[in-house]
């Protein structure tokens, strides 16, 4: 199957149905749009559905009609890793690490700029813009030049080093915001509404994060049509978190799995703002927030989509957790120590939750549990170790070696 089985699009508030067309929200009561497909021809086909390699192997289910208009740059197909020594050092019966650090920019991201930038083209948008703490900016920047598009990038004052010259390389109109994404966000949600540019932020665009969704598609596939019994996504706006659940609920309804895993929200401490809502089982108050090592979570104030991943973690009886910056550095050592991922702040976020989480027993230890590590380290900006060199002749690099391996 080549072509798509998107149907339509659907108000998640008020359940009204909207065609196919580029439209961020409801025309009734201005709730967030979901797309919807022909789930009954999914379930008729079975996987057979799906064909080919990388992320748009998922393209039944994906709002991009038009091959021709499917930019890539080999996204998606990322490894399911499964991790024994991290499991026994967490004390989990198994745990499987959903590790997108491989795609083309380093982050999960490339899998919502896939279909963001083949829905501008889709749509004949020549322009795009996004707000960034680097990731998706880099991200956003990269499918664009590909395309053939310009890129208007808005990026965090303390982006990565390695996030701003990746941007700058990619893009000529690199803008630096001072601030944190929620300053700039309410403003250029705003601008979006002139349709200047097509709308590649996090906050509304249904075509965009529709991308994500191929996580679960993957995780599925990855483990024999039996996915795990808990899955760990990291929030920010909630984008990854929204579009894995609905992948999953997918799934379900064409009946490819048996059964959704349950659903567990990660974010930073210092930007906690779901968190705390499904903690008190109150609506979501928005925070004002400083800096968090987890920059791509830096958000305080995550909107609508932050009440839809409250909705979602409350109908799925799902968990949420936070961690502090110390316990997310220390997730970040641990796994590049015992599994070799070199992972970055952002995306270790979820495993820092995870190792809380198990801790407190408010997760069951002999359940398989995945947990999404959305973004490579090799764009982390940290402490460098000692360059202090040595100069070795025979016998003191003899004495070395043996000293060291105890010999
Ligand atoms: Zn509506």
């Amino acid at each position: 199957m080549t072509g798509s089985l998107a149907e339509g699009l659907v108000c998640i508030d008020c359940g009204a149905a909207h065609p196919l067309a580029y439209r961020l929200e409801c025309e009734r009561c201005h709730g967030l749009l979901e797309l919807r497909y022909d789930l009954a021809r999914l379930a008729t086909a079975g996987p057979a559905a799906f064909a080919g390699t990388g992320l748009w192997r998922y393209a039944p289910v994906l709002p991009i009609a038009d091959p021709a208009h499917r930019v890539t740059l080999g996204e998606g197909g990322t490894p399911l890793l499964d991790c024994p020594r991290l499991a026994r050092a967490l004390g989990v019966r198994r745990l499987l690490l959903k590790y997108d650090g491989p795609n083309p920019t380093g982050t999960v991201k490339d899998r919502s700029s896939t279909t963001a930038i083949a829905a501008a083209l889709q749509f004949g948008y020549r322009v795009t813009s996004v707000v960034s703490s680097g990731n998706a900016g880099s991200s956003i920047a990269a499918y664009s030049a590909r395309a053939g598009l310009r890129a208007l990038i808005f990026a965090y004052e303390r982006a990565s080093a390695p996030k701003l010259l990746h941007m700058a390389a990619t893009t000529p109109d690199l803008v630096i915001y001072q601030g944190v994404y929620d300053d700039l966000i309410v403003h250029w949600d705003r601008l979006v509404e002139e349709k200047l540019f097509f709308d590649c932020g996090a906050s509304r665009n249904a075509y965009k994060h529709e991308g994500k969704k191929t996580l679960a598609y993957e995780i599925a596939e990855q483990t024999g049509w039996v996915p795990p019994d808990v899955v760990v996504a990291p929030v920010a706006v909630g984008e990854t978190f929204i579009a894995t659940a609905r992948g999953f609920g997918e799934l379900t309804r064409a009946g490819l799995i048996p059964r959704a895993p349950l659903m567990v929200a990660a974010q930073a401490t210092r930007a906690n703002a779901v968190v705390r809502a499904f903690r008190d089982g109150t609506a979501i108050a928005p925070l004002k927030i400083g800096y968090t090592v987890a920059e791509g979570l830096a958000a305080g104030n995550p909107g609508r989509k932050g009440e839809w991943v409250l909705r979602l973690l409350r109908e799925g009886q799902g968990l949420a957790g936070d961690a502090e910056d110390e316990e997310i550095l220390e997730a970040q050592r641990r796994l590049a120590r015992t599994e070799g991922v070199w992972a970055g702040p952002t995306g270790v976020a979820t495993l820092a939750v995870l190792t809380k989480l198990l801790a407190g027993k408010r997760l069951d230890p002999a359940q398989t549990i995945c947990t999404i590590i959305s973004e490579t380290g090799l764009k982390t900006e940290a402490e460098l170790p000692s360059r202090a060199g040595t100069a070795f002749d025979y016998e003191s690099l003899r004495r070395l070696v043996t000293e060291r391996l105890g010999a």
